[in-house]
């Protein structure tokens, strides 16, 4: 069947627009619920076993210590990693680095679930490996290689000798007297800082749905991110023995759960996936490095490679195409919503029909592709995800539609509403009760909730406010790094900053020019700095003025992380305060702001 476009000009179609333009609706409806982000359960109290570090030896103490340094770094993920290897490169010396995990890694020391694998291509994604020295193994690297990089970036830098592990700061306090920070940690720590550099990640606090009855359950439960191999055997690369006697269920159907769910599936006696939302599955293609690929790059090629994705993956046309793998090609067919080329006649609404148009044949291209590899057809037909390819995080995986044709794996399709109940022994969806001995919580982290919830602890800047008051109606900066009325503080993130999908680009990039910064605040003999307060309010202005096509996108998806839970008169997206222009026009702004003298920043 053909179906004619709007315009009596374009070429028919090859599918029924309309009819899959209502279908997408249909779905996004179903799971819009009043609640949002309510919808989840705090991983305190009662559940705070769910946050425990499996990975150190329980019954770690040490004496508090009281200290001054020059620059004082929260957190040992790749963005507090990448700013301790700026700093030292640009020549300083005096740095702490507090991280809560008991190693440099961030999410991947936490996320050491059997499959984690980065989906992006590694020689883009790991920072610093021509300054370290090392090449990944593969075009797809497992979670063990990318913390263990992380480790060699530790190392190369002298960054362990400056690390205070299992360390969590509970709160941060500007003495306005000295132009210092006064830093508490749960270990009886007080550090002074001239410089703090907080950088949250945006996917750190695990969050479990608000399912009733979900302390009451009497068997194993564990969030992904927390895995227990202690309970089911085996490593980050499969063979989980422990599991064959064991029936488990899966709750969750994102990134997570797409790489973990082959593996239990292959050694639980029984898997139950359970679905409320399905993902979108393209394929993984690995491949191992090629030694004369390796051996043909130039000094600079890691930079090159890096700016060439991120420009793709922006919209913005390149003349080649260096990375060639399911990122680049999917936003080549839907077209960058952070930038669409000028250069075309066409207008925005052509432009738009166009992109749509490409949109519906990758997913037609998706969902064809479950038939074929799906043999029961009623779950063939529950596995297709029904909205636009980057409503939701796109995934990529070659093992996991094939384990639903394994006898022992059975799909719960929740039909967007999510599990009913949890009992002592089992998992209800529609008065049907999955018995199970385990429970996985592959249900993701919180992202809309407030700075002092996901970080636990408090920021107060100068008259004794709260950073999280400060942003309680949106996160207020300029450039997404300094807040007016907190001196000497910079946000390292997401927020109003250069957003990629390749999240370590724009954190690399961010720390190259805080190292700049605290290197001219040193050059002119300064003490503090703060953005004006019209500065900031500027900035939010331009972030707020530039976020109009992606809100409008995200508005029309059906909910999760991306939207605010599909709250869209509420911020709270993880990429509603992107800037607009996408990363490389953000970093290009920001030079010229320090190259123009900082303009906004008072310096003192
Ligand atoms: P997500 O937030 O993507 O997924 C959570 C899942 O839990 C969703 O499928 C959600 O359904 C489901 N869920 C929530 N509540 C319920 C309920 N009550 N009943 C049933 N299901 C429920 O978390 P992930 O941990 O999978 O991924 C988080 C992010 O981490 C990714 O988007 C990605 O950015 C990153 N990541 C990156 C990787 C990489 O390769 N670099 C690998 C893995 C993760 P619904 O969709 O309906 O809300």
């Amino acid at each position: 069947m053909s179906h004619r476009a709007a315009s009596v000009d374009a070429p028919p179609l090859e599918f029924d627009i309309e009819a899959l333009r209502a279908r997408y609706a249909e779905e996004r409806d179903k799971r819009r619920r009043p609640d949002g982000n309510a919808q989840y359960v705090e991983v305190t109290g009662d559940f705070s076993h769910y946050v425990d570090d499996p990975y150190v030896e329980p019954g770690f103490s040490r004496a508090g210590m009281a200290e001054e340094v020059e620059v004082l770094i929260l957190g040992g993920g790749f963005a507090g990693l990448s700013a301790g290897a700026q700093l030292v490169m640009a020549g300083f010396k005096d740095i702490r680095i507090v991280e809560k995990g008991g190693d440099f890694g961030g999410v991947w020391y936490w996320n050491r679930y059997p499959g984690a694998q980065c989906d992006t291509d590694a020689y883009v994604y790991l920072p610093l490996l021509e300054e370290t020295g090392y090449l990944p193994t593969q075009k797809y690297i497992f979670g063990d290689e990318i913390q263990g990089h992380a480790q060699r970036i530790g190392r190369t830098f002298g960054l362990y000798e400056r690390a205070l592990f299992q360390t969590q700061v509970k709160e941060m306090r500007w003495i306005e007297a000295e132009s210092k920070w006064l830093v508490s940690t749960d270990r009886g720590d007080a550090i002074k800082a001239h410089f703090v550099i907080q950088t949250v990640g945006v996917l750190d606090r695990p969050k479990l749905p608000g399912i009733p009855g979900i302390n009451g359950f009497r068997g194993h439960t564990f969030h992904t991110s927390r895995w227990d191999y202690g309970y089911t055997g085996g490593d980050i690369h499969g063979n989980l023995s422990k599991l064959a006697d064991k029936r488990v269920a899966v709750i969750g159907t994102g990134c997570s759960a797409i790489q973990c769910v082959p593996h239990v599936g292959e050694a639980a006696k029984h898997l139950y996936v359970f679905q409320r939302t399905p993902s979108s599955i393209d394929l993984r293609n690995n491949s191992y490095t090629d030694p004369t690929w390796a051996k043909s790059l130039a000094p600079g090629w890691h930079q090159r490679r890096r700016e060439n994705f991120v420009a793709l993956t922006s919209g913005i046309p390149q003349p080649e195409d260096l990375v060639n793998d399911g990122w680049t090609e999917a936003v080549r067919n839907v077209g960058g919503f952070f930038a669409i080329s000028g250069e075309t006649n066409l207008s925005a609404d052509q432009i738009a029909r166009q992109v749509e148009i490409a949109d519906f044949r990758k997913m037609n291209q998706l969902r064809a592709r479950i038939d074929e590899i799906v043999k029961d057809r009623k779950t063939a037909e529950a596995l297709k995800p029904w909205y636009r390819q980057f409503c939701k995080r796109p995934t990529f995986s070659d093992n996991y539609l094939p384990t639903f044709n394994r006898p022992n794996v059975t799909l719960v399709d929740t039909k967007g509403r999510g599990v009913d109940r949890i009992t002592e022994t089992a998992v209800v969806f529609d008065d049907v009760a999955y018995d199970v001995d385990c429970i996985v919580f592959a249900t993701g982290f919180e992202v809309g909730t407030s700075l002092a919830r996901r970080t636990g602890s408090q920021t107060i800047g100068r008259d004794g406010k709260s950073l999280s008051q400060e942003w309680a109606h949106g996160m207020r900066t300029l450039h997404g790094f300094y807040t007016h009325d907190f001196p000497n503080l910079f946000q390292m993130g997401l927020g109003q900053n250069g957003v990629s999908y390749v999240f370590t680009y724009p954190i690399d990039e961010q720390a190259k020019h805080i190292a700049a910064v605290i290197g001219e605040i040193r050059r002119r003999r300064a003490n503090r700095f703060e953005p004006t307060a019209q500065a900031e309010a500027e900035w939010v202005k331009t972030i707020r003025s530039m976020s109009g096509p992606t809100r409008e996108f995200q508005r029309d998806c059906t909910p999760g992380y991306y939207n605010n839970e599909g709250k869209r008169d509420e911020l709270g997206g993880v990429i509603d305060e992107a800037f607009g222009g996408g990363p490389q026009e953000f970093f290009a702004l920001v030079n010229k702001w320090r190259a123009d003298g900082m303009p906004g920043l008072a310096i003192s």
